[in-house]
């Protein structure tokens, strides 16, 4: 490697630590005790988690055997790109937006296709458990809907990418970075209302009396609470959960139809407590933020590979060799993105379990009852073939909330430690 790309990737490795300091200060949660965590055995019968652990121990292995292969894939596509650039050069008609386009849609296709068989074990595993209640075709029409929304939208990027490679080789990486945060946001602001409705239906919560107890959970938490939408869920899954998304006018909290058929009204409360302090807290736009600042030192270390591998300067000759090389230029891009995106994993799902204890914490100030919460819980791991505590290594790299048991320390602390204020 060259001693301008070490310095660029230098500049960039700093710039992460940058972003990672300015979030630490401002965007992370403070204030959030932490609870010590007490025994399994006090909430689960060791006899009723056998059948969960033998469930979660499949689930485990297939996830690890997940990671690698994107990367895997896009590291096989920019190792090989002197075979391949060529003829895709030449069907793009040397056009470089072109030939992003097919490269964009071609990987993402690639990438599906080599995940599909962990995706099928996962899918029939789930269904032997009795966890995926969606029968095959269902499934598969789901997996061919995901594959073309991740194609159209790998595509779009790449044809960006690609512009801005052919057009601007020394300056691609920050009209890139730029193009990427404006994509995050967007993405944030219109996934509820573009990709969601082709995967599930909503409808609004049509029950007067919990609506009511909502707006007054809303109101103690000082957030409006203007759509509560109720999914179809259980048309694919047993288990219960919620989750809150969008930003500003797309705004919604949207509640598992499985959590309002299977759990007592106290306990879907604490839930709804829950999704609400993310609102309070702002954590869509804090983790989005997150996404799109990082975008920035991703990109210059994306530039400092492609100059390494592919020097500094325009192709010589325009058209057929231009573009040969603007796609080889994409194809590093494309894997640095893939392989430093998944070694983010651990850290992007450290931020989101800050966040989700500060959303515990907060649902539990409001709320003032720690036992819903605790038995929710409990009701978690019943209801999704859970297990309380996952071994360590795999909740550092998986683990996008605190394992139940911790959860429910937090809410046996808040017990214990009754709200002043409250
Ligand atoms: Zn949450």
């Amino acid at each position: 490697m060259d001693r301008r790309a070490l310095g660029i990737a230098g500049v960039a490795v700093a710039g992460a630590a940058g972003v990672t300091a300015l979030l630490r200060w401002k965007l992370w949660s403070h204030g959030v005790p932490s609870a010590p965590t007490p025994p399994v055995g006090d909430y689960f019968d060791p006899g009723e988690l056998a059948r969960n652990r033998q469930y979660r121990r499949g689930v485990w292995a297939m996830a690890v055997a997940a990671v690698p292969i994107a990367p895997a894939v896009a590291l096989a596509v920019a190792g090989t790109s002197g075979r391949w650039g060529g003829p895709l050069a030449r069907l793009a008609r040397g056009r470089a937006w072109r030939a992003g386009l097919l490269f964009g849609a071609g990987l993402s296709v690639a990438e599906t296709l080599a995940g599909l068989p962990v995706g099928a074990a996962r899918y029939g595993w789930g269904r032997e458990y009795g966890i995926v209640t969606q029968n095959p075709p269902a499934w598969l029409l789901d997996v061919a809907k995901g594959t073309a929304v991740e194609a159209v939208i790998s595509a779009g990027v790449a044809c960006g990418a690609a512009v801005l490679i052919a057009r601007a080789p020394r300056l691609w990486w920050a009209g890139l970075a730029c193009g990427v945060a404006g994509f995050v946001y967007l993405s944030t602001l219109l996934a509820p209302v573009v990709i969601d409705p082709l995967f599930q239906r909503t409808r609004p919560l049509d029950d007067p009396v919990l609506s009511r107890q909502i707006l007054d959970l809303a109101r103690r938490e000082g957030v409006p609470a203007d759509r509560v939408l109720v999914n179809d869920a259980s048309r694919r899954t047993v288990a219960a959960n919620a989750y809150v998304s969008g930003l500003g006018a797309s705004r919604r909290i949207v509640l598992y139809d499985t959590l309002l058929r299977d759990f007592p009204r106290d306990e879907v409360l604490a839930v709804v407590a829950h999704e609400l302090a993310h609102v309070k807290h702002r954590h869509v736009l804090k983790g989005t933020t997150t996404g799109a600042l990082m975008a920035i030192p991703g990109c210059l270390l994306c530039f400092a590979l492609v100059g390494a591998r592919t020097g500094w300067g325009r192709a010589a000759t325009p058209g057929g060799a231009g573009t040969r090389l603007v796609v080889r230029r994409l194809a590093i891009v494309a894997a640095t993105a893939s392989v430093a995106g998944t070694l983010a994993t651990p850290f992007a799902n450290y931020v989101s379990r800050t966040y989700e204890r500060e959303a515990d914490w907060t649902a539990l100030r409001t709320t003032h009852d720690p036992s819903a919460q605790v038995r929710l819980f409990q009701g978690f791991v019943r209801t999704a073939l859970g297990m309380p505590d996952t071994p360590r290594a795999l909740q550092l790299w998986f683990g996008t909330h605190p394992e139940p048991i911790e959860r429910i320390g937090m809410a046996e602390y808040a017990a214990r430690h009754p709200d002043p204020a409250g």
